[in-house]
């Protein structure tokens, strides 16, 4: 008796549902939902092509970084994007998100060149020219060297 009662108390103070849903909607920050304009990028520059892709707010740091800030990465064994979550606040313009969206996308369509044993080059000529044709292309490029120490120490 005793025991089924502590049983269930455990289950009050850890419900299931709510956790699972944490896990699920990793895509959505405080101010913008991954998951909507990843869709709606692919369906407009890609074509749909990006098939069964992750797209996630990657972990908060507890301290700002010194000199790089890596605004997205992109895992394509796993397909997952992920985006630096200091990037979901309120000053942060839509068409830079989806710049940075844009870029990480670019990669899984725009093939790597090998340089040597050891040597890739993943921003090649082809990547560079196709980053250009993004409408907010400048302006983004403008906005992140104009905004970059807001998101250094
Ligand atoms: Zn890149």
């Amino acid at each position: 008796m005793a025991k089924k009662k502590k049983k269930t108390k455990r289950k009050l103070a850890h419900p299931k549902l709510p956790m699972q849903r944490h896990l699920n909607l990793r895509h959505e920050g405080t101010y913008f939902d991954l998951r909507a304009i990843f869709d709606n990028l692919n369906e407009r520059y890609f074509r749909g092509r990006l098939r069964r892709y992750k797209v996630i707010w990657g972990r908060r740091r507890k301290h700002r970084p010194r000199e790089h800030f890596i605004f997205g990465t992109i895992q394509e064994e796993d397909r997952v994007i992920r985006i630096n979550p200091a990037l979901d606040q309120p000053f942060v313009p839509l068409w830079f998100l989806r710049y940075v969206l844009y870029h990480e996308m670019l990669h899984s369509v725009v093939p790597d060149q090998t340089l040597s044993a050891n040597r890739r080059r993943v921003h090649t000529e082809e990547f560079n020219r196709r980053e250009r044709e993004f409408p907010y292309y400048r302006r983004a490029r403008r906005w992140e060297e104009e905004n970059l120490s807001r998101f250094l120490r």
